[in-house]
Order: structure tokens, then C-alpha cells, then sequence
């Protein structure tokens, strides 16, 4: 069940001591750590390449930009994507989103049309269509979760209509952990005409991604939760649909030529990437990437899912502790609360004894109200977690049961 131990080595941080004990990082849905080859990218970036992109002649500003597509074709790789060209950097998952929600609603929503998410988004891929529907007149239409944290497709499928022009969905649950249908998801709006957005923050790191074969025509997901820098991210957009799609945000970088009567918008990919970019933070994304594409995917899957079990196994022997998220399929999400206990309490005490683990609504307040509880604890999994990170989890929700007398 160790058997990815090796790679612990490469996090630095993990040998950091909290409180005079060994940290044991489970809040890995939150963000992940880096491995030493990604903060040496952006090191590296600095000492030896650091130039503008696209705009220079000079050899820096070459090798810069060399390095940056070098890493778009790694996430076009990584994802599968049929071009290079469909592979858009934003500042992550969030700012995906309000891209697609801003540019397809501008050119694609009317009064009227129907946008379908689902009771389990994160706010980032809930607010920015509840934004976009109120400017464009359009309805918004939730598909609800049942108690184990499973999707109401029979719901959905009534929610379906040629009303319908997009349903966004995230294909891991950050609150629950479930896995979602998210190929059924798919092929159905395609029946009904619409297109789909899957936001990927919480699989893309677990699952593997081909977006060719999931056939939707957007995924995002965000640098940092796959052991990548904060503020990069992709979009993936098929390029029918990006060519199609107005610009999202005006600036450098994105423009053909520029007169005072009339702009014309640069080619793919550019046309999505108004201004300087995150080179540093697009590079070291190309090598967390490369580093996860190493270590193997399918072989992190299975790491993690065995440690799922695990945990899942100990912790329902504790009396008192319900589990929130119990679908079938689920991956490296363990949403939990103790009988007479905050969840802050839980989280403070944990963190004493060198634990972090997230606490609170994770950005998914109405997967809050669907259990009418105000927060949950959440311990997520990554691929250097281990037995004993766990083992110490369960030993510290044991003590605080014992310090709290519940
Ligand atoms: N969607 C999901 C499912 C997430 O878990 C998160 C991050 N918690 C986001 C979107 C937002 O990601 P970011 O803050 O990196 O933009």
C-alpha cells in the first residue's frame, strides 16, 4: 500500500516539523506540495531564461518562448488535446471558467436558454453561470445529489431540453470525493444539442485525461492541485469552439493588428492569452506534469485509491463519525464530522498535533445545505500520503474525541 513511498524525497516540505511533530499533509484537494524539480524550474527560470515571450528577437526571449511551448505541448500531451493550439493558460481553474461563462455567454446564451450545473460545484464553476444568466436573461438549472453523494441523472435528463445550451460539471466532487458519470454527462447534452464544460480541478491529478476520448468541449483544471505552481492553469477548448468564442479579455499578445477603426484578434491560442504571461509558472506546470506522467497515473490512482479504503475502513470505526461522500466511485476525499464536535475545534486540535486537514464548507456551500450542517472536516489525499499519514489522522481524531469528552 506504500509502494509510492520513494517519492516522498522529492517534496522538501514534507520533512517540516509543526508544533515540534512531523507534518502530515492532508490537504491536498486544497493544493498540493512541489516536488524539488518543479521549484527548480522556476529557479532555473530565473537564473538562466527570464525574457518576454513571442515578442523578442534575442536569444533570451527565443528561449523563453521555446520553454513555454515546450510546456504547452506537455499539457496538449497530458490531456490528450488534438492540437497545441487548443491548450489556453489562464490563472487556473477559476479564471477557465469565467472565460468559457463570459465568452460563450457573450457570443452563444439568449433569453431564455437554459444552463445546466449541478448541486455539487465548487462556487467557481456555480457564481460565474448564475453571473452570466442574470446578464444574459438565461435560466439556471441544477441537477441534486442523493444522500451518498451520488448525481440524480434521472434528473438531469429531465432538466435536458433543446433549451439546453450548456451543462458544467465537475468530474471529482472537492467536497465529497465522488467520481461523476461524467462520459454519460456528456454524451447526453450532445444529444440535446448542448455542450459541456468539465472542470477537472479535482481529477486530473488522480484520473487519467483524455479529452478526445471524454469528447467534451471544455476542461479545465488548475497548476497548483497537481503539484504545479499557484496562478496557472489550463483551459482546454476543442478549436471549433475557441475559433468560435470572442475574445475574453483585450490586451497585448492577443491581437493581429490594431488600428485606430478596428482590432483583429491573434490565432489560437493566443487570442485567450491577453498580456504577459506566468512563463515561470507555465514552465514549472510543464514539469509537474512531466513529473506526474513519470510516476505514472493509473499507478497513483491505485496508490490512492487503496489508501482510501484504508482510511475509510478506520475512521468508520470510530464511534460518533459520520462520513459525508459515500458514493461507490470516489476518489482521495474524506469529508467528515464527529458527533458533538466542531469541525473547527477538529481541524485546530488536529493541526497541534502536526495534521492539517481543511475545514469548513470547501467552497461548496449548497453540498453544506443539502446535509443542512455548516461544515465538514476534509482530509485529502495525495500520491506521497501513506499508512502512517493516516494512522496518525485516526490516532488524532481519537484524542480529540478524548480532550473534547465526546
Ligand atoms: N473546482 C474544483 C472542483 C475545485 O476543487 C477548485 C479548488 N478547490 C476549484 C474549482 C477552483 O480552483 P482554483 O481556486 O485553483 O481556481
Amino acid at each position: 500500500m506504500d509502494n509510492l513511498t520513494k517519492y516522498r524525497d522529492d517534496f522538501p516540505i514534507l520533512q517540516t516539523e509543526i508544533y515540534g511533530r512531523p507534518l502530515v499533509y492532508l490537504d491536498n484537494a486544497a493544493t498540493t506540495q512541489k516536488p524539488q524539480c518543479v521549484i527548480d524550474a522556476i529557479t532555473d527560470y530565473y537564473l538562466s531564461t527570464n525574457s518576454n515571450v513571442h515578442r523578442g528577437l534575442h536569444y533570451l526571449s527565443e528561449k523563453a518562448t521555446a520553454a513555454q511551448e515546450g510546456a504547452r505541448q506537455i499539457a496538449q500531451g497530458y490531456l490528450n488535446a488534438q492540437s497545441p493550439r487548443e491548450i489556453i493558460f489562464t490563472k487556473g481553474t477559476t479564471d477557465s471558467i469565467n472565460l468559457v461563462a463570459f465568452s460563450f455567454g457573450e457570443g452563444f446564451v439568449h433569453p431564455g436558454d437554459e444552463i445546466i450545473i449541478s448541486e455539487m460545484e465548487h462556487h467557481s464553476n456555480f457564481v460565474p453561470w448564475q453571473l452570466m444568466c442574470e446578464r444574459k436573461g438565461a435560466t439556471l438549472k441544477v441537477i441534486p445529489f442523493d444522500d451518498n453523494g451520488e448525481l440524480r441523472m434521472d434528473v438531469y435528463a429531465q432538466h435536458l431540453s433543446e433549451k439546453t445550451r450548456l451543462v458544467a460539471v465537475n468530474y471529482v466532487s472537492n467536497s465529497l470525493g465522488t467520481i461523476n458519470p461524467v462520459r454519460e454527462i456528456i454524451t447526453k447534452a450532445h444529444d440535446a444539442g448542448a455542450v459541456v464544460l468539465i472542470d477537472g480541478a479535482q481529477s486530473v491529478q488522480h484520473i487519467p485525461t483524455d479529452v478526445q476520448a471524454l469528447d467534451c468541449e471544455f476542461f479545465c483544471f488548475s497548476g497548483h492541485k497537481i503539484y504545479g505552481p499557484t496562478g496557472i492553469g489550463v483551459l482546454y477548448g476543442k478549436e471549433e469552439w475557441l475559433d468560435k468564442l470572442p475574445p475574453y479579455q483585450a490586451g497585448g499578445e492577443m491581437i493581429h493588428q490594431v488600428t485606430v477603426e478596428k482590432t483583429t484578434f491573434s490565432e489560437l491560442p493566443f487570442k485567450f492569452e491577453a498580456g504577459t504571461p506566468n512563463i515561470a509558472g507555465i514552465i514549472a506546470l510543464g514539469q509537474a506534469l512531466s513529473y506526474v506522467r513519470s510516476v505514472g497515473v493509473p499507478d497513483i490512482a491505485e496508490h490512492e485509491n487503496e489508501l482510501l479504503q484504508y482510511a475509510t475502513e478506520k475512521m468508520s470505526a470510530i464511534d460518533g463519525l459520520r462520513i459525508f461522500g459515500t458514493a461507490p466511485l470516489k476518489t482521495s476525499v474524506i469529508s467528515f464530522l464527529v458527533n458533538g464536535i466542531h469541525h473547527y475545534d477538529m481541524g485546530t486540535l488536529l493541526d497541534k498535533m502536526g495534521v492539517a486537514v481543511r475545514t469548513g464548507h470547501h467552497c461548496t456551500q449548497p453540498v453544506m445545505d443539502h446535509y443542512h450542517i455548516e461544515g465538514t472536516v476534509r482530509a485529502s489525499l495525495a500520491l506521497y500520503n501513506n499508512t502512517h499519514d493516516i494512522d496518525t489522522l485516526v490516532d488524532g481524531i481519537i484524542k480529540v474525541k478524548q480532550i473534547t469528552g465526546q
